[in-house]
């Protein structure tokens, strides 16, 4: 099936062949005819899909075909989209999908996220944009600086839905919401589907399209998984041990605090290995030049907390490394979803020491399996040692579902911090 067969208009072909893709995913086949028919769209799908492709081509195309059909509009040119996104980096990377698929097209997009200045922000969006891009924090405080203005919009998209709820964010979702026209054409992405992600849609959608393309929770298929057993204080060794011994170049590992980041990316240092973390406390320059480097190959390394690392796009990254199990057993297919992704082969390996077996356990109940364990040799763990605690981190209180699952970001505390601070990703959680 090719990309014209989807009622995709020859810019939009253009641009895709331009990516050197040569035919949809499923989700694009689903979504694509979907959004282009005007419907509201329920869309279950990760990273690593092409989700983003999957409703940013249909998007730009109906701006187009709307633009079309309404009389030349003095002034301004208002925002006719709006993508929400949770994080910073999400927002950066729609942001380029929009621009590198609208690359043939007249249309204008921005993108705007806290933790940088907001005056650059401000210009472009008094210039006028057709769309734009955004972290809800930094958009309601445009909206506050009367920067943007959100009356005009016709479609709204609010990609990874569940991290937002998940990051506290509903209320500002609601207060954007409330910004917008009634009558619009809503999509709303999200890797699960929690009753409170349904309760979102039920009041946000109308009569939508439902489109799943993995399985509520589904583990990768294309990602090899193995558990290394080891003990704690010996995952450092293992970890330089494998990258060197595997000659691996690009490997994203993963931490669950800010904290043994730092900690990790020093004692790689220490082994000769070139690293970067990736976390809510660095600046947003430290963060993209983090990514830039790990990208362009510059180190072999990225250490990232699970928040940092949300939507991370990196083409066949190989490798994802579990340093320490996420605290939320969700977190873990998050995690390995960044490797094999949009069909490439990927690996996911977990180092797992006696005091995370119930995080082990949990996880396998999640995805339906067991994951292959396999000590390695010189690295076999101490069984006189005995479990202790783990240290409480980003998700780690005791979980009753439903709406508690995860802090609330307090609407009058630390959280708050001012609407022009470093706030999009980090308020909620203390250790990302
Ligand atoms: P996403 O799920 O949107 O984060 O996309 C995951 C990755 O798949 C990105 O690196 C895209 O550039 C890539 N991608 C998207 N659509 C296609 C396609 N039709 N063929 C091959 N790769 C794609």
């Amino acid at each position: 099936m090719s990309f014209e067969s989807l009622g995709l208009m020859a810019e939009l072909v253009s641009a895709v062949s331009d990516k050197g893709y040569s035919e949809p995913t499923p989700i694009q086949k689903q979504a694509i005819p979907t959004i282009l028919e005007g419907r509201d769209l329920m869309g279950g799908a990760q990273t690593g899909t092409g989700k983003t492709a999957g409703f940013t081509l249909p998007l730009l195309q109906r701006l187009m075909e709307m633009q079309a059909e309404r009389p030349p509009q003095q002034g301004r040119r208002p925002i006719r989209a709006l993508v929400l996104t949770p994080t910073r980096e999400l927002a950066a990377q729609v942001s380029d999908s929009v621009h590198a698929y609208g690359h043939h097209l007249p249309l204008k997009s921005t993108v705007v996220f806290g933790g940088v200045s907001i005056n650059p922000q401000k210009q472009k969006l008094i210039r006028g944009v057709d769309i734009l891009v955004a972290t809800p924090g930094r958009l309601l405080d445009l909206v506050g600086q009367r920067a943007a203005d959100l009356s005009k919009v016709d479609i709204l998209v609010l990609d990874e839905a569940d991290r937002m709820l998940d990051m506290g964010f509903i209320h500002d979702i609601r207060k954007v919401l409330a910004l917008l026209p009634k009558q619009k054409q809503t999509l709303l992405f999200s890797a699960t589907f929690s009753d409170e992600i349904k309760k979102l849609s039920n009041t946000l959608l109308h009569n939508p399209a439902l489109i799943e393309v993995a399985r509520r929770n589904a583990a990768t298929e294309t990602v090899t998984q193995v558990v290394h057993p080891v003990d704690k204080a010996r995952k450092r060794e293992l970890l330089s041990f494998l990258i060197g011994s595997n000659n691996w170049q690009q490997v994203l590992v993963f931490m669950r605090t800010k904290h043994g980041c730092n900690k990790l990316v020093k004692q790689l240092a220490g082994d000769g290995i070139t690293g970067a973390a990736i976390h809510g406390n660095k600046s947003q320059g430290a963060r993209t030049k983090a990514l830039a480097d790990f990208k362009a190959g510059k180190v072999r390394v990225l250490v990232a907390t699970d928040i940092a690392a949300r939507g991370i796009d990196i083409d066949q990254l190989p490798h994802v490394v579990n340093y320490e199990l996420p605290n939320i057993a969700e977190d873990y297919v998050h995690r390995i979803g960044r490797t094999g992704r949009a069909g490439n082969e990927g690996e996911a390996m977990s180092l797992v020491c006696v005091d995370e077996l119930k995080l082990l356990k949990d996880i396998e109940k999640l995805i339906k399996r067991d994951i292959p364990k396999d000590v390695i040799d010189g690295f076999e763990p101490d069984l006189s040692i005995k479990p202790e605690p783990i240290q409480r981190g980003r998700g780690g209180q005791q979980r009753s579902g439903g709406s508690n699952r995860r802090p609330q970001r307090s609407r009058n505390g630390g959280g708050q911090q001012g609407r022009s601070g470093n706030r999009s990703n980090n308020r909620s959680r203390n250790a990302a």
